[in-house]
């Protein structure tokens, strides 16, 4: 016998599209995750320790993101049974490619990362305002953290560019 959820009758949004922008989410949390993980790997260059210290932290934290986004999948009945080759195909934001190992580049690279990132769950945030408090409630924790990555990571780079040229 199927109980139909309560959870999942309060929504006041289409639950597919939901779903659907929820997915987006996984993919790019998926990404930001190795983009960071990749580039505190071969990082090399002005304060190189610095760096590399952050570049960790981020990426455990936007792995914590793709579990939240994933155990909300789950409670609204979705899947989340993304290969990473189809990573690319879901996404939200484009996943800028760590090219280079100077670190000051890879700071620029994971800084237009979060930017994308504050602006998806902004949008996101506001269109589930009042209408799937649940949903909405984690997201902003999620935002409240994509816009203190930016903020770090700028920081960071101003602190470079005055002492290191
Ligand atoms: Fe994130
Ligand atoms: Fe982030
Ligand atoms: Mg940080």
């Amino acid at each position: 016998m199927a109980i139909k959820l309560m959870a999942r009758q309060i929504i006041e949004v289409d639950q597919k599209d939901l779903l659907k922008k929820l997915t987006t989410a996984f993919a790019d949390e998926w990404s930001a995750y190795y983009q960071y993980w990749l580039g505190a790997q071969i990082a090399k260059g002005v304060m190189r320790g610095v760096v590399v210290a952050e570049l960790i932290e981020h990426a455990n934290e936007e792995l914590g993101h793709a579990q939240m986004i994933t155990n909300r999948i789950i409670q609204l009945g979705g899947t989340v049974t993304m290969l990473p080759s189809e990573w690319s195909k879901f996404a939200g934001c484009k996943y800028n490619a760590v090219k280079s190992e100077n670190s000051l580049t890879i700071l620029q690279e994971n800084i237009k990362g979060e930017q994308c990132a504050i602006k998806f769950y902004d949008s996101l945030l506001k269109e589930l305002h009042c209408k799937d408090f649940v949903t909405a409630n984690m997201i902003s924790k999620i935002l409240e953290d994509e816009v203190k990555h930016e903020q770090d990571l700028v920081t960071i780079l101003e602190d470079l560019s005055v002492c290191c040229k």
